[in-house]
């Protein structure tokens, strides 16, 4: 394809953070694809972190690791599970990485002896990463979606990049503003104002939106279509109505109800273009909104106060729900504050139990104690990353023996290391992006768990861990009956650990909830779920 042809879409926000920027992007570029367009979109991050690696999950949720080994905003693992497409590096740049990039260019002397500014250079670097997707020649469309909100000092240079690359490309761009038209219970209204502020914010730094899509919580009226139209500069077919959905993934259903696709290509100037082509999509929709059955399943980890945090955590048990036609009901339960008295307690009734990946060691002993409660009790478990990493404390602790057994992250000074740093980890000192990082490659033994949820030998799934279970130790832990079922073919490390006596009990060193999408529900998720339904208590 010609490079030139590629078409960009951005996507700013207005009014207020939170309107879901992430989904609206994501659902514009599922209704392109399902029109047979190749799509993939990008996330601009005004903040001055190299990445999110180093972020406390508090601060912005979940960071979502891509096959390549780059730790990104949670928006990419949206894009990923609306598209069904791999993202990579490329695909989350933040303000930290341009002007990395920028001051390295400085120090090699690439200015030619220039006064380094934000603009032209930083907004330059911008635009290059902006271009550098769409150069690739595989994508007819890139979107990019803009973090934050007009208006934030932070975000100017990047609307700024916006306004440069609409003049240079003229037919080629088209920018979608997303505003909250919020009602006033007093007098019964949907006010347009804060919408009309914040294209006038746009306006002001050169950026004229073509189309303007307004969450809101009741219909929007064809005279408020008007007046939007009229004072915002859009044509009133480009007023795009985002009402409040059940689900996130009824948006590009809805967005396609509102005409959002073919508005957009109209823009663009493409007369060309398939018919919809959503089957599989409503038809995942249907059996999401109509489950035979539900199911109760416990989510132990820190975070839980905010559900971000595991967002592709419970994203992978909606998909695997219905792919077993049933609702998972997730329970939140935080492991800070489980203790010998109320676990019985706090996780009866549950029918699977899932140990989240954290780091450190606040709540550490209470996941311990859920694995306890969950292998003594046969209930289905499934542990991811540091969850896995606890299954083997537990197990050295309480079945072979070694009550000192811990992981050197979280005791340097234990007898008993049953999980332990890499010789080759153990001189970094640096934070970001030094983790055992991106997709490697696993074997499974045939005669496993693991082989028969897989269904092959090789399997490959992503990583963002420092420890690893010690291989000093795998011999003893054979020989009492967990099972070292896949192992990393090339360094050797043991990436699953199951217990073949137990209804279903499996621990992995990865983090299979990034693979999981709407069309491609994730394997282990889906047996997961299918094991807590099988599960009848007391047995
Ligand atoms: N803290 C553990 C480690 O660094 C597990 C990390 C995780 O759960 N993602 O190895």
């Amino acid at each position: 394809m010609n490079p030139n042809k590629t078409k960009y879409v951005f996507v700013t926000g207005g009014v207020t953070s939170s309107l879901g920027k992430g989904i609206i992007s994501a659902s514009v570029a599922k209704l392109l694809q399902a029109r047979g367009f190749s799509v993939t979109i990008q996330k601009l991050d005004p903040y001055i972190n190299i990445d999110p690696g180093t972020l406390n999950p508090y601060e912005h949720g979940e960071c979502y690791v891509t096959d390549d080994g780059a730790e990104t905003d949670l928006d990419l693992g949206h894009y990923e599970r609306f598209l069904n497409v791999p993202t990579s590096k490329a695909n989350n740049v933040t303000t930290g990485k341009i002007y990395q990039s920028v001051i390295e260019k400085e120090r090699k002397g690439e200015f030619l002896g220039k006064t380094v500014q934000v603009i032209p250079h930083i907004t330059d670097e911008i635009k290059n990463r902006i271009k550098l997707l769409g150069n690739e020649g595989k994508f007819d469309f890139v979107i990019t979606e803009i973090g934050g909100t007009v208006g934030d000092i932070e975000s100017l240079p990047y609307i700024e990049a916006v306004r440069q690359l609409k003049w240079e490309m003229e037919n080629n761009c088209v920018v979608i503003h997303l505003t909250l038209l919020p009602f006033l219970k007093t007098t019964g209204e949907l006010k347009t104002k804060p919408t009309q502020h914040s294209v006038k914010m746009l306006l002001e730094s050169g950026v004229q939106p073509d189309i303007l899509v307004c969450r809101t919580e009741y219909p929007i009226s064809k005279d408020i279509r008007k007046k939007l139209a009229l004072f915002c500069n859009v044509a009133q077919e480009a007023v795009i109505e985002a009402m409040d959905a059940r689900s996130i993934y009824e948006v590009p259903l809805l967005m396609e109800k509102e005409g959002l696709d073919v508005v957009l290509l109209k823009k663009l100037h493409i007369h060309e273009f398939s018919d919809l082509n959503l089957d599989r999509w409503k038809n995942f929709l249907h059996h999401l909104y109509h489950p035979e059955r539900s199911v109760k399943i416990g989510l132990i980890g820190k975070y839980v106060e905010l559900k971000d945090s595991y967002k592709s955590i419970s994203e992978a048990f909606i998909h695997a729900g219905v792919a077993n036609r049933c609702k998972v009901e997730l329970e939140w339960i935080h492991s800070e504050f489980l203790t010998e008295e109320n676990i019985q307690e706090k996780l009866s009734g549950l029918k699977g139990i899932l140990v989240a990946p954290g780091f450190g060691n606040r709540g550490i002993e209470g996941k311990i104690l859920a694995i306890r409660y969950a292998r003594e009790n046969k209930i289905p478990f499934l542990g991811i990353c540091l969850g896995m990493q606890c299954a083997v404390i537990e197990f050295a602790r309480n079945v072979i023996g070694l009550k000192d057994a811990h992981s050197r992250e979280m005791n340097p000074a234990t007898s008993s290391p049953v999980i332990d740093l890499l010789e080759s980890q153990k001189n970094i000192h640096h934070m970001g992006g030094t983790m055992r990082l991106g997709g490697y490659d696993c074997e499974l033994d045939e005669n496993s768990m693991a082989f028969n949820v897989y269904g092959k030998k090789r399997i490959r799934e992503r990583h963002r861990h420092r420890y690893e279970f010690n291989n000093e130790y795998r011999k003893v832990f054979s020989e009492h009956g967990m099972h070292l079922s896949g192992i990393n073919p090339e360094v050797d490390l043991v990436e699953i650990i199951e217990i073949p006596s137990h209804p279903f009990f499996i621990g992995v060193q990865f983090h299979p909830e990034y693979r999981s999408t709407v069309e491609n529900p994730h394997p282990l998720f889906i047996r997961f779920v299918k094991a807590a339904m099988d599960h009848r208590s007391g047995l």
